[in-house]
């Protein structure tokens, strides 16, 4: 059997593949997702990385990617009509998120917040290459042994809030 051909490191991706889309797709390849923005890689740094239990808990990781953006410019194709919703009542904020996902893989696709309206949170990791974060949400998380994300402004809780003093 042939090896299973793994995908290409972001950083032999180059970003002018995505000077007007930004395409990725879950797991089973039944939801894509596309980005439309022209400034996604180029000018001010975009997304944030976010280490609150929620966001660790649907990333299945220490931290998750997200990007808050206008929902005008985000395309989602369901081929198979299997997207499905969780309605978290369980949030920090205490407003109801929906927590969009594949309902065939499993894959966090985004999030829609009364507290954003017009706008969605995406879930970063399926896509080739991911924006230079602006920020870190929650790094009073932090697992001890993570490093510092070069030139990503940390804070405490909420981003833009109390700015994170812990060791790193
Ligand atoms: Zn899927
Ligand atoms: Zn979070």
């Amino acid at each position: 059997m042939a090896p299973k051909k793994l995908d290409t490191p972001p950083s032999e991706v180059p970003v002018s593949r995505f000077e007007n889309e930004l395409t990725g797709s879950c797991l089973c390849g039944s939801i894509s997702v596309s980005i439309q923005d022209k400034e996604l890689f180029v000018g001010k740094k975009r997304g944030h990385l976010c280490h609150c239990a929620n966001c660790r808990k649907v990333a299945g990781s220490h931290v998750a990617s997200n990007l808050l953006i206008e929902e005008e410019k985000v395309k989602i194709e369901d081929k198979n009509g299997i997207f499905k919703c969780y309605l978290d009542g369980e949030t920090l904020s205490g407003n109801k998120l929906e927590r969009w996902f594949c309902g065939q893989c499993g894959n966090p696709i985004k999030s829609v917040s009364p507290l954003y309206p017009g706008k969605v949170i995406l879930k970063m990791g399926i896509f080739p290459r991911i924006p230079e974060p602006e920020a870190e949400a929650y790094s009073v998380n932090r697992q001890v042994w993570e490093g510092r994300n070069k030139d990503v402004k940390m804070y405490a809780t909420k981003n833009f809030g109390d700015v994170y003093t812990g060791d790193l």
